[in-house]
């Protein structure tokens, strides 16, 4: 079975949520079956096995559990992207639109020195706002961003391309039209 195969079948689609109209793909699936996990991880990271990583960035919450996984295997450390109010110490903001409205996400003014090689983790890349937040976000404290990283694309609404604007390289391991 191919890894491709793997994953796809590991993931989970949920009609109409969070509202109708909607397709939900739902990574926890992924998460519950050991070896499906594991090789997304490993497939995640290989194109940087043995290079100098600094930092993780993850996404909250999906990307927190993707990302620390893939700190350890890089040996990198771990930077949370949080929704804000959560985070205790002093933050740096920046906001983003949603589908309706605006939102706002921090990191923590000292998880990042100039220069750190960072990668950025999430689970799913769709319209890419949010990761396009979160690179600005770091590219603002000085982080040389070497890739972002998803396990799901949805390639329709484009996301990739908006990344990639940054000059930021993507990696996705599985698409759902
Ligand atoms: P974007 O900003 O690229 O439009 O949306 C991506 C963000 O929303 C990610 O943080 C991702 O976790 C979440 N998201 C949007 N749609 C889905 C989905 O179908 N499944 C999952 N697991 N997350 C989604």
């Amino acid at each position: 079975q191919t890894i491709q195969d793997e994953l796809l079948a590991a993931i989970r689609t949920i009609k109409d949520y969070p509202k109708e109209g909607i397709l939900f793909r739902d990574i926890t699936t992924l998460l519950g079956n050991a070896r499906a996990f594991r090789r997304a991880v490993d497939a995640l990271v290989q194109p940087w096995a043995g290079s100098k990583v600094d930092q993780i960035a993850g996404i909250e919450a999906r990307g927190f559990i993707l990302g620390g996984a893939v700190a350890h295997q890089l040996s990198a450390g771990f930077v949370p992207i949080r929704k804000k109010g959560k985070l205790p110490h002093e933050t740096v903001r920046i906001a983003y639109s949603l589908e309706y409205g605006l939102d706002e996400m921090e990191m923590h003014k000292d998880a990042i020195q100039p220069g750190d090689r960072v990668i950025v983790v999430d689970d799913l890349i769709a319209t890419g706002g949010t990761a396009e937040a979160a690179c600005k976000l770091l590219k603002s404290m000085g982080a040389n961003i070497v890739a972002a990283c998803f396990i799901v694309d949805l390639p329709d609404l484009g996301g990739r391309k908006k990344i990639e604007a940054l000059n930021v390289p993507v990696r996705t391991l599985v698409e759902f039209p």
